[in-house]
């Protein structure tokens, strides 16, 4: 059957897909169905018109030079998803097509050109809708994202693995992701991803990951395929951070195998003793037996009681009695207890208040039990200790001092941490890590704190604080504009310097360094400036609480404040020191300088520009 030349135009007239019909290289438009002219936004009058004319915004665009050269080489072109701008309501918009250009020949020589297209654009903008919306769900998420093709190279990450690893997007892609995973768990990493990938089920593996401070971190990582008409398309990984508890769980197992040994000591000792009873009748070696093992039953009923008290202070179930009492007699009673069984350490009591205190005794007897045997345990040489208890600004303050084998600087702070003993590699200390962690406990109970002020090798003062009464003190004395002054914190705008200068005083506790902390943050909005000169040579003992507090809220927001120069005069504590280390590194956009002397303090601020 032969169509009539009408007949075919009315069959392509009916066509939903839109049709034109081109002629001469000029690119003449002979046809045009209306499916055609409604995308061009004209009418009928096209017909007749070289594309070029009726389509200017073309010019700038492929699409009539491709048709051009169709013309010449008679070539089919097929495209897909094609972005074209097109003059529509009196607007340059982008639309996508799908078309071809399909050359019609007669004697191998192109005598038209038939145009078909269809319009993807709603279609790709909600492709690219929901690109956007995973993309975004991905970046939301808090832990490391990423995408793998079928062959098992990854083409995304999220923001999360840039910032943790410190590269881009681009370096980790590929293989590159390979790069940060330790060295000891790759092979592991690689065998299961394979098997993953080979298998198409869920992937799974622990691994360490190095971080952009080039320290390793535990992760597990995850993976499922995407399988859509029976192919994996893509896989969807995460990577959680693990290592708090992969640290714990090596903690807990570090802990059980400390603790059984420890328990195990003494029960020997007990076995071997009653072993010896039962076969001597010597009357007086009998009596050492029963005195060796008596001592060690009670150190097994000590290791046991703290063993009970972690448990009890985890689950929040300590009981506290707290009455009043003689802080003297309590004091003197600790000391008589442990001298009467010492013969190696004399104990020495210079001071003790004669004052009443509201706590529970029995609970304060055992802080002081646990600093001084530990006095006692870390100078094996014997020796004095030294205890002071007295009265300052409000607080008791007890100090139990000893000249042993003493603690390095790096490691005073961890020692708040439960289970966390020092490496004594070179000497054997018996014990469980818990006493120091029950006796700050206690102390917090008591609105009290501890700290430690040693040398390695020089021997160690721990010391203790309890506050006699709290509401008395945090009254501010004066308060302006410029100046504010409580009995923590002095704080004076200097307006020719254009400088915050801040003294703190005594022992600053979590409460008082954040009081302390908020109005600085106050008096910056109220006075602008750039400049604080921090003077912490009056502070007693730690702040060491706080710390956290201040490297995470406070130092941040006063740096969005306008803080840019920083001048810290450091506490002649230690303690104090650490704490100071461990919140002030973390600022970026702040130049902190450390000192102790506060002439150069002041001399250096004042050199900074205001
Ligand atoms: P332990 O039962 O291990 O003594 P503690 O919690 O009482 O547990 O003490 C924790 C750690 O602190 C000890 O393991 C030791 O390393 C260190 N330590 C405590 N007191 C002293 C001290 N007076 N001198 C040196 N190191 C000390």
């Amino acid at each position: 059957m032969n169509f009539t030349q009408h007949q075919l135009l009315e069959i392509l007239a009916q066509s939903p897909n839109a049709t034109a019909i081109y002629r001469t290289g000029q690119i003449i438009i002979e046809y045009a169905n209306d499916a055609m002219i409604a995308f061009w936004d004209k009418d009928r009058t096209v017909i007749g018109k070289p594309m070029e004319e009726v389509l200017p915004e073309l010019k700038e665009q492929p699409f009539i030079k491709i048709l051009q050269e169709i013309w010449v080489t008679g070539i089919t072109y097929e495209a897909r998803n094609t972005a074209a701008q097109l003059m529509v309501n009196g607007k340059l918009q982008t639309f996508y097509f799908d078309f071809t250009y399909m050359p019609i020949l007669e004697d191998k020589k192109v005598i038209a050109i038939l145009h078909t297209a269809k319009d993807v654009t709603e279609q790709n903008l909600y492709l690219e809708e929901s690109e956007n919306r995973f993309r975004f769900l991905l970046n939301a998420i808090p832990q490391q994202v990423w995408t793998a093709l079928p062959d098992g190279k990854l083409d995304y990450v999220n923001q999360v693995v840039c910032d943790d690893f410190g590269s881009s997007g681009d370096t980790i892609a590929g293989n590159g992701w390979q790069e940060y995973i330790h060295p000891d768990d790759l092979a592991g990493c690689l065998h299961n991803w394979n098997m993953a990938l080979e298998s198409g089920t869920e992937y799974m593996v622990e691994f360490r990951l190095r971080f952009r401070d080039g320290l390793y971190r535990w992760h597990l990582a995850r993976a499922l395929p995407l399988v859509e008409q029976g192919t994996i398309k893509l896989w969807l990984g995460t990577n959680t951070n693990i290592d708090i508890q992969k640290r714990n769980e090596h903690k807990k197992d570090e802990f059980i195998s400390i603790a059984s040994h420890e328990l195990k000591t003494p029960l020997t000792s007990i076995k071997g003793f009653n072993q010896l009873m039962q076969r001597t009748i010597d009357q007086e070696k009998l009596q050492t037996f029963l005195k060796k093992s008596g001592e060690n039953i009670s150190n097994l009923e000590r290791l046991i009681n703290d063993l009970l008290d972690v448990t009890k202070l985890n689950a929040g179930k300590m009981n506290y009695a707290m009455e009043p009492f003689n802080f003297r007699h309590m004091m003197a009673n600790s000391i008589e207890n442990l001298q009467l069984t010492v013969s190696t350490h004399e104990i020495i009591l210079e001071n003790s208040p004669d004052i009443i205190f509201h706590g529970d005794q029995f609970r304060l007897e055992q802080v002081m039990h646990n600093f001084l045997s530990n006095a006692i345990k870390y100078s094996p040489e014997g020796g004095k200790i030294i205890v002071n208890g007295i009265v300052e600004r409000d607080n008791i303050i007890v100090s139990v001092q000893d000249f042993g084998i003493g603690i390095a600087g790096d490691k005073l702070d961890k020692l708040f941490d439960r289970y966390y003993r020092v490496d004594n590699t070179d000497m054997r200390f018996e014990g469980l890590g818990l006493g120091l962690f029950i006796s700050s406990e206690i102390l917090k109970r008591h609105q009290g704190s501890f700290w430690i002020e040693s040398e390695l090798h020089k021997g160690a003062t721990f010391y203790f604080r309890l506050p006699l009464s709290r509401s008395l003190m945090n009254e501010p004395t004066v308060i302006t504009d410029t100046y504010y002054k409580d009995s923590f914190i002095t704080i004076q705008f200097n307006k020719a310097k254009k400088c915050l200068e801040v003294d703190w005083t005594g022992f600053q506790d979590l409460a008082s360094v954040q009081r302390g902390g908020r109005m600085m943050l106050e008096m910056m909005a109220k006075n602008y400036c750039s400049k604080i000169l921090n003077d912490n040579r009056q502070v007693k003992g730690t702040w060491s609480e706080a710390a956290d507090w201040a490297r995470n809220e406070w130092l941040p927001e006063i740096e969005r404040a306008g803080l840019r120069y920083l001048a810290w005069i450091y506490s002649p504590s230690m303690f104090s020191q650490l704490s100071t280390k461990k919140s002030v590194d973390a600022i970026s956009n702040v130049t902190t300088q450390f000192f102790t002397d506060a002439v150069a303090a002041e001399e250096w601020i004042d050199q900074q520009p205001a």
